[in-house]
């Protein structure tokens, strides 16, 4: 078939790479020139152990708090913006224990299988993308921050991913490198990391090589239907046709998906993240700075520290407050690292495509014939994307998918 996937991030990368070796001739349409974006400066991290969804209870409470911090790791910018209401209400609406107990089956499947799509693609491919299983440390410094996390770590355990309760003495056997200053952590073995951008660099020569189609700086401004399926798919560089269309465009689905009349609710989740490079002395497992939010992750002998989530809209400014809080927060976990503040041309900006169940959207549209949407997969987009480019070549070609895809139901706010 010939496929047009909306949108080259990770998301459409990953669905045309298994679209691809399915025999389909697939083309991509992105607005940019593919150099940069959300899937390029994130912090890398495969996360199985983040099986819990954002909306959960006490979310809110905490959101709320640090609303009023103007260096704190949250915010959401006040707006008179029906979607950002609606969003927010669904959001509420699912921060329940109920929808924590129905989304963590769906999350840890999808995790599991796009580590193990991860580790084929490693074996696989002849380039390298710093792919490297080292874990998780989730490390806290206070005592409810503890109690928290030996309580996930708990259920880790009880669902089958490996979790440790450790000393600070016992992180820093692990950390041989870097001091480390801690009241605890939480160790995932399971996890894993990599370098996005050399993931996507790469990932997109491969393609063109294999002979996939990529439309650059084409933005899609409409698309047509007739008899309940996509015939032409408007752009600034002319009229598309194709037997499918694969919606894979982040934070600016909803959009997409309102020029189709569907709902899909979403709203864009800034962070921010810069890297520091030829670190002498380097940490050797990526951390979560679990009370600041701030990600850290090694890459190579370089070392990016990534945190904030701003629900301000599509937006791209940079709030330097909000990356003095990331460089604040080092010294309080790692006493020893000196991190001067980075100028603003240092700092990568990616948007996150939120849904407010924290749950992707995976599916076919039930209203529209040709349609699958792949989108939605907020803080963990990377990790999920072969997952997710693998369930999508199922989809189109009518296999059972590797895993119940019910709880991704893209229309499910329809
Ligand atoms: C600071 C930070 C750290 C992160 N760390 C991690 C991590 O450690 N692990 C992890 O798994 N995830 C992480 N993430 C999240 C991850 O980066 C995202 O979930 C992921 O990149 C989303 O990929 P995507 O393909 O859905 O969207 P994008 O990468 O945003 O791609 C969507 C594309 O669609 C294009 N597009 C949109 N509308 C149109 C249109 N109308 N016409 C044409 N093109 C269009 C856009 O130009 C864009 O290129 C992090 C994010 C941030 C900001």
């Amino acid at each position: 078939m010939n496929i047009g996937i909306i949108g080259g991030g990770i998301i459409g990368l990953s669905s045309a790479y298994y679209l691809n070796k399915a025999g389909h001739q697939v083309t991509i349409i992105d607005q940019t020139d593919l150099k940069d974006g959300c899937s390029h400066g994130n912090a890398g991290m495969i996360v199985p152990s983040h099986f819990i969804p954002l909306a959960t209870p006490g979310m809110i409470s905490k959101g709320i708090k640090w609303m009023f911090s103007s260096t704190s790791p949250f915010y959401v910018r006040p707006r008179l913006s029906g979607d950002l209401i609606k969003w927010g209400y669904q959001f509420y609406k699912h921060s329940t224990k109920q929808h924590v107990a129905h989304s963590i089956p769906a999350l840890k499947e999808i995790s599991l299988l796009s580590k193990a799509m991860y580790q084929q693609m490693a074996r696989d491919l002849s380039f390298d993308f710093g792919y490297s299983e080292r874990g998780l440390m989730m490390l806290y410094q206070n005592a409810e921050t503890e109690k928290e996390e030996a309580e996930t770590a708990h259920l880790a355990n009880k669902i089958g991913i490996e979790a440790h309760v450790l000393s600070e003495a016992e992180v820093q056997q692990l950390e041989p490198e870097v001091k480390v200053k801690v009241r605890g952590g939480v160790y995932f073995p399971g996890d894993a990391h990599l370098t996005p951008q050399l993931l996507v660099k790469q990932l997109i020569a491969y393609l063109k090589e294999k002979g996939v189609d990529f439309k650059t700086n084409t933005y899609v401004t409409d698309l047509i239907t007739e008899r309940g399926s996509i015939k032409v798919l408007k752009t600034n560089g002319g009229d598309l046709s194709f037997d499918e269309v694969i919606i894979a465009t982040g934070s600016w689905s909803g959009e997409v998906a309102a020029k189709l009349g569907i709902t899909v609710p979403m709203q864009a989740g800034k962070g921010y993240s810069f890297t520091l490079q030829n670190m002498v002395r380097n940490v050797q497992i990526p951390s979560i700075f679990l009370e600041a939010r701030v990600a850290i992750t090694p890459m190579g002998n370089a070392l990016r520290f990534g945190g904030t989530m701003e629900i301000t809209g599509v937006d791209h400014g940079i709030n330097m407050n909000r990356v003095k809080g990331i460089v604040n927060s080092i010294p309080h976990y790692y006493p020893e690292m000196k991190v001067a503040m980075p100028e603003e041309k240092e700092i990568w900006h990616g948007l996150r495509p939120c849904s407010p169940d924290g749950l992707p959207y995976i599916g076919k549209s039930r209203r529209i014939k040709n349609l699958t949407f792949a989108t939605g997969h907020s803080m963990m987009g990377l990790s999920l994307g072969p997952g997710t480019g693998k369930l999508i070549s199922e989809i189109i070609d009518h296999e059972k998918p590797s895993m119940p895809i019910a709880a991704f139901d893209p229309e499910r706010f329809d």
